[in-house]
């Protein structure tokens, strides 16, 4: 059994970038404590228990809003990648908290888009994962009436859309080929409607090369968090696009060897809020099967 590495995989410059902060943050003594996190930094336990060591708290739970309610005075507050609505910013500062922003240039950018088009006068469809923070935040640009979410092809045939400019966002995290099969819909019920297909370039580029990778071999494996939206979007775009079943592990623990049973070739690829060293692990657990089935010369 071959085992692929697809590329790229695992951590995304917005990851990147927000743990960067963090442990930048834990390092500057000038920096008020406690250093506490809103929601998980990323949606992966292991990062989060790295912060952890760093001395850096989690507060954990959908509701940002309420969340708050729960840091102690006097703190610093860092502000996840995938964003927070204005409503959450404008508590920390009520509260009078030390604000660390590590919500993504991508995250941002639908943000500016939802406030530009609510001031244009336009309703907002945004596609996105009912109860995920990405979506509470983008949406919660604009007022309440304003935007509708959107996450099912069923939905997007029977939603209502009001009648004016209508502009459709997406989350950042979504599958592509989903999100396309939605926004055709919404768009063939609503042909003046303005697309923006907001899915990030990262995010864009991990499923391409999954569904590449998979049309080569019998299994994929996806390390991730079950929690994370882009580890679990690559197991659906290499079942449902690339044909091949795929397992999504959190570490190499989770590895199954009947899934393996027959496979010549399996390939790895990693969410992009999975730790490197989880990804390594699961790839060194496989490559260690796959010498221990290979037979003596
Ligand atoms: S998945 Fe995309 S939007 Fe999310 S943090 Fe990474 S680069 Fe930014």
């Amino acid at each position: 059994m071959d085992v692929l590495k697809i590329t790229p995989r695992g951590y995304c410059y917005g990851v990147v970038d927000a743990l960067t902060l963090a442990k930048r943050a834990a390092r500057d003594e000038s920096i008020p404590r406690p250093i506490v996190v809103l929601g998980q930094i990323v949606h992966n336990r292991y990062a989060v228990e790295e912060l952890d060591r760093h001395g850096i708290l989690t507060l954990d739970g959908p509701d940002r809003l309420r969340l708050l309610d729960e840091v102690p005075d006097g703190a610093t507050v860092i502000l996840t990648a995938h964003g927070v609505s204005p409503a959450v910013r404008e508590r920390a500062r009520e509260k009078g908290f030390h604000v660390l922003d590590a919500t993504c240039p991508d995250v941002t950018k639908t943000h500016v888009l939802v406030r530009e088009r609510v001031a244009q006068g336009y309703h907002i469809v945004y596609i996105g994962t009912p109860g995920h923070p990405e979506p509470q935040g983008a949406m919660g640009e604009a007022p309440a009436g304003r935007v509708t979410l959107v996450s099912s092809l069923a939905q997007a045939n029977t939603v209502d859309l009001p009648e004016g400019p209508l502009a459709i966002m997406t989350q950042t995290t979504l599958s592509q080929w989903d999100t396309a099969d939605i926004i055709a819909v919404l768009t063939a019920r609503r042909p003046d409607a303005e697309v923006h297909n907001e899915i990030c370039l990262a995010t864009q580029l991990r499923q391409e090369a999954a569904v590449k990778a998979a049309s080569g071999v019998d299994v994929v494996v996806v390390v991730g968090d079950p929690r994370s939206n882009n580890s679990n979007r690559l197991v659906e775009v290499v079942e449902k696009v690339g044909g091949t079943p795929a397992y999504r592990v959190e570490t190499a623990d989770d590895l199954r060897p009947e899934w393996f049973t027959d496979a010549r070739r399996v390939a790895v690829t990693a969410g992009s809020s999975t730790p490197s060293q989880i990804t390594r692990a699961v790839i060194g657990r496989l490559e260690s099967w796959n010498v221990a089935t290979v037979p003596d010369a």
